[in-house]
């Protein structure tokens, strides 16, 4: 019998994520978002490109939770986007209450499940899930960093003029604008890119990355990036599903790892059947930990709304 994977949200994330799964064959879909035909609408839409890209996985949308039930891994990407004259604080309270809901339900349906958590601000509505589900911390994870780490190895590989699939880039802390990236351990090759290229290139490839989300926003005017995101969680969702044992930066709940004692942080984690099997420690120079730390304080600060 196939995998199941249920994505709640049926925008740009979640439905890129579901064709993602379809045409890997890695799970059967069940897509859930409230608006009425749109989960029903693409999921039709994906079964049908199956006869053309020969694969078999089904894909079911729904309004509501019960097809939901017995899913393998739940991927939250339900949520409002900032409208204007919303501040970032009701966007928080509007997703957190979102976030809380759908992970309740699922969590019901499916109490085996690993949990993934997309919808921003990623790291707090982590948080928000794991309360609300009370799942042990192998099973919520948010994405964040293989996103923030796509970008940086792409940026490393136009600069370079090598293929991206040479690169491998290493970021730790919030996603988005606290991202902390650790330039002597992303390589070419194995080569680090401290010996490959000048500081200053290096900084202002840190810098494209850390703006890497608003860069897109910026262009497209009128919504967020999808295309990397929902690849980067297509990876992650396939390290659990193939039990790969895959090290790969994501937002884990820490207990005394880095210092940190019950925070949501984006670290390397070892991703496999159970979700996540290990979290990897790494010794960081002063300067780094202190960069990880004020990027945790952040997150902490966001998730005080749900104490
Ligand atoms: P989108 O607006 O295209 O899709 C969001 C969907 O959620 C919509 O279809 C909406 O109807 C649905 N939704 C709203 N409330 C719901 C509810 N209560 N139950 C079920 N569905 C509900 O947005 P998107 O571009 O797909 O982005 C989704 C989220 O992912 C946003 O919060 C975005 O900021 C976030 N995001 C995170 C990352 C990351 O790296 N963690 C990357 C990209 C996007």
């Amino acid at each position: 019998m196939r995998k199941k994977v249920t994505v709640v949200g049926a925008g740009h994330v979640g439905a890129t994520l579901a064709q993602r799964i379809a045409e890997t064959e890695l799970a059967d879909v069940v897509l859930v978002d409230v608006v009425e035909g749109v989960p029903q609408g693409k999921g039709l839409d994906l079964l049908e490109a199956g006869p053309v890209l020969g694969y078999d996985s089904n894909i079911t949308g729904a309004n509501s939770y019960d097809e939901t039930a017995g899913s393998d891994i739940i991927v939250i990407t339900a949520g409002l986007a900032r409208k204007p004259g919303m501040s970032r604080d009701d966007l928080l309270a509007a997703n957190g209450d979102i976030v809380k809901k759908v992970a309740q339900e699922t969590a019901k349906r499916s109490p085996k499940a690993v949990i993934i958590v997309v919808t921003n601000p990623m790291d707090v509505m982590a948080f928000v899930v794991m309360k609300a589900t009370g799942f042990p911390r192998e099973r919520v994870i948010g994405m964040g960093g293989v996103l923030d780490s796509a970008r940086f190895r792409t940026f490393i590989a136009r600069e370079l003029g090598v293929s991206v699939e040479n690169t491998h880039a290493f970021v730790l802390g919030g996603h988005g604008d606290s991202m902390v990236p650790l330039p002597r351990y992303s390589t070419v090759a194995g080569i680090p890119i401290t010996e490959l290229m000048k500081k200053e290139t290096i900084e202002k490839l840190v810098e494209r990355t850390r703006n890497g989300g608003a860069e897109i926003v910026s262009l497209l005017k009128t919504g967020s990036a999808y295309y990397a995101p929902s690849a980067a969680t297509l990876e992650m969702v396939e390290a659990i599903l193939l039990d790969k044992k895959k090290i790969l930066p994501c937002s884990a709940w820490l207990e005394g790892e880095y210092g940190v004692k019950g925070a949501f942080a984006g670290v390397p984690v070892k991703l496999g059947a159970s979700g996540v099997e290990q979290v990897v420690e790494i010794r960081l120079g002063a300067d780094e930990q202190a960069a990880f730390m004020k990027s945790v304080e952040a997150v902490r600060a966001g998730c005080e709304k749900f104490t």
